[in-house]
């Protein structure tokens, strides 16, 4: 495995690694790595000659400064599992390499109504950050295919929007990765490392609540399902951002189920301080 830290360099490598026109796969990471982000790196695997991989703490999408200041940091661990499953680059740049202007006053993305419910609402900001890195780091890797996780539901639909909105849409294939999850259901996240123990055993709520949805929707009103899903949450000592049932691929939420329309279940919930996101899709 090849460590890059200067886009420059990185570039010039993929440039001459490039040569033969073999496919380049990419996956962004913050690092803190867990078997969630090593599955990327095998699905990347299978479907290309060179795997590209970053670990970047991007500074522009934390809304909350102490989040991004107790953001774990385990970085020799990580060199060690990406060259395990077989990344052929790491790229570890730093603020100043992606942000050479600093991060105030910097482009702002037309994201629309993504950008204004859910993580959207609840993190002011966070997919505008988001849209900050990703366009840095896609325009340094330029790869054929970018591999994102399901975990993270909405940012795979803002970072195809920003493919569209930065002109890439015919040059980069988004592939997304089912969210990889502990024994006890609990969604693989670099933060459960900072939850209490009594915490960590509570987290798995946010899993049963939206299996609780997932198995128990009907067609009509879905405030009441939402409701006994909450008060799952808030009886383990949940403080919620939201529960909701939205259209799977707009995001609209939905108040009346037709018992057809695709839709996904979401939930962002705090346990003490440490922010958890999940999300099933109930008919696929
Ligand atoms: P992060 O380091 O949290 O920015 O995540 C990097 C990538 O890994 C994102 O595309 C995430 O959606 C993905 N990811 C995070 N957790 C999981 C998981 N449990 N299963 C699959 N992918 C994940």
């Amino acid at each position: 495995m090849i460590i890059c830290k200067k886009p420059r360099g990185l570039h010039d490598l993929l440039e001459k690694k490039n040569i033969g026109q073999h496919e380049i796969g990419f996956v962004p990471t913050m690092g803190a790595l867990h078997a969630g982000h090593l599955s990327l790196v095998v699905a990347a695997k299978k479907e290309n000659r060179i795997v590209v991989c970053s670990i970047f703490v991007n500074p522009t999408q934390f809304n909350d400064p102490l989040d991004f200041k107790k953001y774990p940091i385990t970085l020799e661990k990580d060199i060690l599992m990406f060259e395990g499953v077989g990344c052929d680059v790491l790229f570890i740049p730093s603020v100043e390499d992606i942000y050479p202007k600093g991060t105030n006053n910097l482009e702002h993305y037309d994201l629309g109504f993504l950008e204004t419910v859910l993580e959207g609402k609840f993190r002011p900001g966070h997919f505008q950050g988001v849209c900050l890195v990703m366009a840095r780091l896609l325009e340094i890797v330029l790869p054929n295919n970018l591999y994102l996780g399901q975990k993270d539901y909405q940012q795979c639909m803002v970072i195809k929007k920003l493919i569209e909105l930065i002109g890439l849409k015919d040059k980069i294939k988004v592939n997304i990765c089912p969210t990889l999850r502990e024994e006890d259901g609990l969604a693989m996240s670099s933060r459960n490392t900072r939850l209490l123990p009594d915490d960590r055993i509570k987290a798995t709520t946010i899993s049963k609540a939206l299996r609780y949805i997932k198995e128990n929707l009907k067609a009509g009103e879905t405030k009441k399902i939402k409701d006994e899903a909450k008060e799952m949450l808030l009886q383990k000592g949940f403080l919620i951002d939201y529960v909701e049932i939205a259209n799977a691929d707009t995001l609209e939420l939905i108040e009346n189920w037709n018992g057809k329309e695709k839709v996904v279940a979401l939930a962002a919930a705090f346990l003490n301080n440490v922010r958890l996101i999940d999300n099933m899709v109930i008919n696929t």
